[in-house]
């Protein structure tokens, strides 16, 4: 048995890399794909089967000061802060079109390593890409400002520099889009980076890598460094005096770590966190869409999304209704290896993620919540499988309405009132996206108006964009990315004031 999974296993090794010659074993520093110092590596498992699919460098502090080292040398050696802004936009779209035409192979790499159904990655790597061509486009307007002075014998300019090297640190959720958001916009700014993908979706990262350095960037400028230990190369990237930014998403615990780890050096930060969004169905709302949007915004990514629906509040009048049209859809979903064609659903990511959506459920199970479908792992497919599940008359004291559960349960709570809801969904120090359906147009400004969260959806519930700024406000984040706004967390504003001028 144990050289039947052994086999099994190489065999999906050998498939995923003759499927792509993009899925890499070495990380990338300074233009060189290199090992670990000190050789030691890891492996990349496929979530649907436990299949091993990879294996990449197990890297340490000291490969990530060599790639800051590289990151450093390059931003100030290499021609790429005083190349052009059309160059560099040129590079980007090259980019692009590498990303685009390898589209197939690097979903295929994508579903493997995080389980994702391959229509779900395939939609990723568009979306993620569309990031690369907006800040293709924007590296060219990333303008300064003449500003009227107050004297006659001074002018005000303004000056957007780039900051300097800049450390990414990405999730698993969106292995490609969380690092294109970033680093198209560092790179338009002229910023040189590092990348730290998750341990869990290492392999879409190196591929957008090795499209990156077929586009021809200088080296030193992109560098990816790969690693299940997390913690001290965050304090690097934290502490090191030459890393002038950090951009991370992730959890907000881990946000909150590196926001006081990099306090000494007042880093610049960006940090998109983790949310707790609500989803409100007033009275007014036209019911199929907002079953529609509570679908897709809940279960895509098996809801492993930050701005996934994690609380329902459903007015009395439309509560029973808008539970029975979502139950009829949700056991319909198809659930399956996200290869499969036709899958909805795939597995969630890794056992710590499986246990936490288990242990939320059996919370609000044993206070007395409602479960009326789904509630139970799926054994039958794999260790890490959960059924789709919707609980009614969520207590406010459960897990799943104060935490994000980041898995496929829809927690449904009832309102009577606009103002009742509206202090529930602001009851939260996460603030990242929000929903409301309504057709009552006084309601729809006041509501998107009182909303605490950084991104409101109405009658709307895929609401990313690369032309749009994502972000979040209390303690789902700093900052904001995508659209021209992205564009500010990788730059510097100078002043210079030019005086005792003579018109
Ligand atoms: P996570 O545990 O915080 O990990 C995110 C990244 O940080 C991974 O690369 C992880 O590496 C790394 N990391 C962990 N500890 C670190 C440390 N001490 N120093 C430096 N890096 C460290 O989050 P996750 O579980 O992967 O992602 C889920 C969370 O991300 C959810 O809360 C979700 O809401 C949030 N999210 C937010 C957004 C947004 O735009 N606001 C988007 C997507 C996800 P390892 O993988 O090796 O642990």
């Amino acid at each position: 048995m144990l050289y039947c999974k052994s086999f099994c296993q190489k065999l999906n090794l050998h498939r995923l890399r003759s499927i792509s010659s993009l899925v890499q074993t070495k990380a990338f520093i300074d233009g060189n794909w290199v090992k670990a110092q000190n050789n030691e590596e890891f492996e990349v498992f496929n979530p649907a089967n436990g299949a091993v699919i990879g294996s990449v460098p197990n890297m340490d502090p000291k490969d990530a000061n060599q790639a800051v080292h590289a990151a450093k040398k390059a931003f100030e050696l290499s021609e790429w802060s005083k190349m052009t802004a059309k160059e560099r936009s040129s590079l980007l779209k090259k980019w692009y079109y590498l990303i685009e035409k390898n589209a197939d192979e690097l979903a295929s790499i994508m579903s493997a390593e995080s389980g994702k159904p391959i229509n779900e990655a395939r939609g990723e790597v568009t979306y993620g890409n569309a990031f690369v061509e907006w800040f293709a486009e924007e590296a060219r307007r990333i303008c300064g400002e003449v500003v009227p002075s107050p004297t006659k014998d001074r002018e005000i300019i303004v000056l957007k520099q780039p900051l300097g090297v800049a450390a990414l640190i990405t999730p698993w959720n969106f292995p490609m889009a969380m690092i294109t958001r970033k680093a198209g916009a560092a790179l338009a700014a002229g910023c040189t980076i590092i990348i730290k993908p998750a341990e869990d979706t290492p392999l879409t990262a190196l591929a957008l890598v090795k499209l990156a350095e077929q586009a021809g960037f200088p080296n030193g400028v992109i560098n990816i460094i790969t690693t299940n230990k997390a913690a001290p190369i965050g304090e690097l990237f934290c502490k090191s005096p030459d890393v002038k930014g950090i951009s991370f998403t992730g959890s907000t615990e881990v946000g909150k770590w590196l926001f006081r780890n990099s306090s000494d050096g007042i880093k610049r930060l960006s940090l998109e966190l983790g949310g707790n969004a609500p989803f409100i169905v007033f009275n007014s709302a036209n019911l199929e869409i907002a079953v529609n949007a509570a679908l897709s915004c809940k279960f895509r990514n098996c809801g492993q999304t930050c701005i996934s629906a994690n609380r329902f509040f459903l007015q009395e009048e439309i509560h029973d209704k808008f539970i029975n049209l979502l139950k009829q859809r949700v056991e319909t979903l198809k659930i399956g290896e996200g290869s499969e064609p036709g899958v909805q659903i795939g597995p969630l990511i890794n056992t710590m993620q499986f246990n936490k959506v288990n242990a939320f459920v059996e919370d609000a199970r044993l206070k007395n919540a409602n479960i009326i479908s789904g509630g139970k792992p799926l054994t039958n497919l794999g260790n890490l499988f959960y059924s789709p599940t919707i609980i009614t008359d969520v207590p406010v004291n459960a897990k799943l309405y104060t935490e994000e559960v980041f898995g496929p349960v829809v927690s449904i709570v009832k309102f009577k009132t606009e103002e009742e809801v509206i202090n529930a969904a602001n009851n939260s120090n996460r603030g990242l996206a929000g929903y409301f359906f309504s057709e009552n147009i006084q309601q729809v400004f006041r509501v998107a108006k009182l909303l605490e969260v950084g991104m409101v959806g109405v009658n709307e519930a895929l609401i990313s964009a690369a032309e749009a700024p994502f972000g979040g406000v209390k303690e789902s984040g700093i900052g904001r990315e995508g659209c021209h706004h992205g564009i500010d967390e990788y730059v510097e504003i100078k002043y210079v004031c030019m005086g005792n001028l003579k018109y």
